[in-house]
């Protein structure tokens, strides 16, 4: 085990323009949950249980770099709750990757599940490591040697991972086959987020961007707008963004700005988010792209838009600038993206804003679709698991939207409301095992 170097309580990332250093990640996940627990008069016990994490591993992962010099990079999975079923949830490659960064997004994870009540519990890893500097052959021999020393959780009824930030299907594949070789025999529901070829789910790919769509869509007709000629703007052209951007285009939305890690690009008349998706497949990211005009990661947040799709990273709508956002709808693509104080602010200014953990929460659910095909050994067609996401979406959307209604609250704490009180009801009926 590596010793415990990160604290708990400060952000230990340097890169400022990612995190403004308002509130760590852990916090503003808690600040949520304190709130929402006061308003469903949380019982004690329950509050003190579901503050904390079941289980955080945390190890090294000594590796043979291309150069033969040895690296060794610090590896966590945090097990948040799985009171609902096994701890579900992805693992991130990133240089900036902290505990509490993972201890939030595995307990996000935990709502997340919850909301769109699927029956899993929550959990998130992380490698410190900057994996835009390594080479194929490093980045296998870290993700199997991390895969290796977090063993003992993984499993289909204990814990099952997914892509995250900077991993993909191949490391998806690298972990399948880690713990199928170490337990003897082919174990394809170990992992989602797979290959198709072995054993991954049609659509999954597509599953969280799709759920950014259907959420907005459901969000624009409640405010008795349409989806055709609304202005969107997306920050982050990953796997969420994209794909978000392209089938809010497909629907009859204008595509406005988009950006990646590079910076992005802003043209009124709208952006062929088709034609920008194979510019980044041919040139990786959207550098040089040169459509419109150039505009950075910040401004970008803060044009005249209908939609805003944040489908990067935590902490980018902040109280520094959430007064500048001038969309009518956020639609959180990415796990994080507001910061608590940042919530006032967009509440005071009647912009309608679809919370992380439900409007990503597409993934997870086609990421449990493939688990139940996996089991079954029973494949389904696309054209079903898209009817079926959409499904979950539409109403857990519909719940959610009653519930603010309700309470009068905004979609972010009701959210958190069900999801709680689903999490706590399953905690009552099993009790405490003494
Ligand atoms: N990493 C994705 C998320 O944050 C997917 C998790 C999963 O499918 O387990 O929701």
């Amino acid at each position: 085990m590596a010793d415990i170097l990160l604290p708990t309580n400060t952000i230990v990332h340097p890169d400022k323009d990612r995190f403004l250093h308002e509130e760590n990640p852990f916090e503003a996940m808690m600040a949520r949950f304190d709130r929402a627990a006061e308003l469903l008069d949380l019982e004690p016990g329950i509050y003190k249980v579901l503050r904390n994490p079941e289980k955080t591993i945390i190890v090294s992962i000594p590796v043979m770099m291309d150069s033969g010099e040895v690296e060794v990079f610090t590896g966590i999975r945090c097990i948040y709750n799985t009171s609902r079923g096994p701890a579900k949830g992805g693992i991130r490659f990133d240089k900036n990757v902290s505990l509490d960064e993972v201890k939030a997004l595995a307990a996000w994870m935990t709502w997340k599940c919850a909301v769109v009540n699927i029956p899993f519990g929550g959990a998130k890893g992380g490698v410190i490591c900057d994996p835009l500097q390594m080479s194929i052959g490093e980045l296998e021999r870290v993700t199997r040697r991390y895969t290796t020393g977090i063993i003992a959780t993984l499993g289909p009824d204990s814990d099952v991972p997914a892509p995250d930030v900077n991993t993909n299907e191949r490391v998806m594949a690298w972990l399948m086959d880690t713990y199928s070789m170490r337990v003897g025999h082919t174990v394809n529901a170990v992992t989602t987020g797979k290959p198709v070829a072995m054993g991954g789910s049609l659509g999954r790919r597509e599953a969280t961007g799709r759920g950014c769509m259907i959420t907005t869509r459901e969000a624009l007709t409640h405010l008795g707008m349409s989806m055709k000629g609304a202005t969107v703007v997306v920050q982050g052209f990953g796997n969420v963004g994209s794909i978000a951007a392209e089938l809010m285009q497909d629907e009859g939305c204008k595509v406005v700005a988009i950006s990646d890690r590079t910076g992005g690009w802003y043209s009124p008349k709208g952006i062929d988010v088709k034609h920008a998706i194979k510019y980044v497949e041919e040139n990786k990211t959207l550098e040089g792209y040169n459509v419109g005009e150039p505009v950075s990661n910040e401004a970008i947040l803060e044009l005249e838009c209908d939609v805003l799709v944040p489908a990067a990273l935590e902490n980018v709508i902040t109280t520094k600038n959430a007064s500048r956002i001038k969309a009518k709808v956020v639609c959180e693509g990415a796990n994080g993206p507001t910061s608590a104080g940042a919530d006032t602010i967009l509440d005071e200014k009647g912009i309608f804003v679809i919370p992380d953990i439900l409007a990503n929460a597409g993934g997870v659910t086609v990421s449990y679709f493939e688990w139940v095909q996996n089991r079954g050994g029973y494949y389904w067609s696309e054209q079903v698991v898209n009817e079926r996401l959409k499904e979950i979406m539409v109403n857990s959307f519909a719940e959610v939207l009653k519930l603010s209604r309700l309470h009068r609250v905004n979609m972010r704490t009701a959210s958190y409301m069900l999801s709680i009180s689903r999490v706590s009801m399953v905690h009552k009926l099993r009790g405490i095992y003494a």
